[in-house]
């Protein structure tokens, strides 16, 4: 990492989003400023939003200046932003290399979820998944995953963060584009600063991590972060899973169980969420719904049965509501909650990867003509 000395020698201004506490702590303390002002600027850019230091009142003129002549707090670009029908809200978010990411909020009523990515592109593959599609570029950073939620709350107008996470944007998925657990320390490092509480102040209970299925990082991660975790599941047998998650190669039904089973909470109220996606005549039938039980029993669960949302070219088109309805209630019957999740943000493509991939279409049309 660079030094501060070595920074302002290149003339660089170092970015503060991003740095943990002890970073931030460290970089101030470069330029010979005492401990509490940490917590001053800490305080300032991620309860109240500042993006500049000349917002930070509570500073001497004197000690913005300098602090501006040193550092930065950034924001990524936003290269699009869409809004659906039903208020879903979808950015395609621009860092400075020209990769791109998407994060796509949620709405309910009093409340919402922030799904955000870890990854440009993904490696993993996934048959059903538009993402799967796209080439793996890189690994976010940490600061630009925090710059995903600090961007959606300038955008929902929610700075001062409410107490607790209390707000609009009160819920965050680690579902967006990647698969979060092959950039672990970054998503520890970003999920820390956005669970401070003098700071976003969003709980561990109201994060959730979605993985494929990285098993060895899963007891890592309920160690590190101690968030709810949810599983892609969307087979019950190795070999469609195989197909479908092709990291199940790797890391087979079983295994992934067991690291469930295991998982620290797992055991309280904090149950694992089971995500199946429905796939018209592929796992979608009564014989898969009665092994699903089987599979996850014994294992605090529910599942979020997710009606396929087909892109142009899809090899898989979505089950029937007669299906979806006949799978949930054998679920349902066994004694896990299996909420059919409800397509949002369709007319603008919401689901994972669909942003990014109409842009990515555009050039190649062009081309064409
Ligand atoms: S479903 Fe998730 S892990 Fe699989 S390809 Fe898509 S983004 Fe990657």
């Amino acid at each position: 990492m660079a030094t501060l000395e070595a920074d302002i020698e290149a003339g660089a201004r170092r970015d503060l989003v991003g740095l943990s506490r002890a970073e931030l702590g460290a970089a101030l303390a470069g330029l010979d400023l005492p401990a509490f002002r940490t917590k001053q600027v800490w305080h300032w850019i991620y309860c109240r939003g500042a993006t500049e230091f000349d917002a930070m009142t509570t500073l001497a003129k004197p000690l913005r200046r300098r602090l501006a002549e040193h550092f930065t707090i950034s924001r990524p670009a936003v290269s699009k932003a869409q809004t659906a029908g039903d208020r879903t809200r979808k950015w395609l978010v621009a860092f400075p290399d020209g990769s791109e990411a998407e994060t796509v909020f949620i709405p309910e009523d009093d409340r919402g979820a922030l799904c955000v990515s870890s990854q440009v592109g993904c490696t993993l593959n996934c048959s059903f998944c538009h993402t799967g599609t796209q080439p793996w570029v890189r690994n976010l950073t940490a600061g630009e995953i925090v710059g995903q939620v600090m961007l959606a709350r300038d955008a929902l107008g929610e700075w001062p963060a409410a107490e607790g996470g209390q707000g609009l944007l009160s819920d965050i998925v680690l579902m967006g584009v990647g698969e979060p657990l092959y950039n672990y320390d970054n998503v520890v490092k970003a999920m820390n600063i956005v669970m401070d509480m003098e700071g976003i102040a969003i709980s561990r209970r109201r994060i959730t991590l979605s993985t494929a299925g990285v098993v060895p990082r899963i007891a890592d991660a309920g160690r590190d972060l101690g968030v709810r975790l949810a599983i892609s599941l969307h087979a019950v047998t190795d070999a469609l899973r195989d197909v479908l998650v092709p990291l199940n190669r790797r890391y087979p039904i079983a295994q992934l169980l067991a690291a469930c089973r295991d998982y620290p909470g797992g055991r309280n109220a904090r149950r694992i969420t089971f995500e199946y996606v429905m796939l018209r005549g592929v796992n979608d039938s009564e014989a898969d719904a009665r092994a699903l039980v089987r599979l996850v029993r014994g294992i605090p669960a529910k599942m979020n049965l997710i009606p396929f949302n087909p892109w142009p070219g899809a090899p898989f088109e979505c089950s029937t509501p007669r299906a979806i309805e006949r799978f949930a209630a054998i679920v349902n019957r066994a004694g896990y909650a299996s909420p059919v999740r409800t397509p949002r943000g369709r007319d603008i493509l919401a689901a994972c990867g669909q942003l990014k991939s109409a842009s990515l279409r555009v050039p190649a049309r062009a081309r064409a003509g």
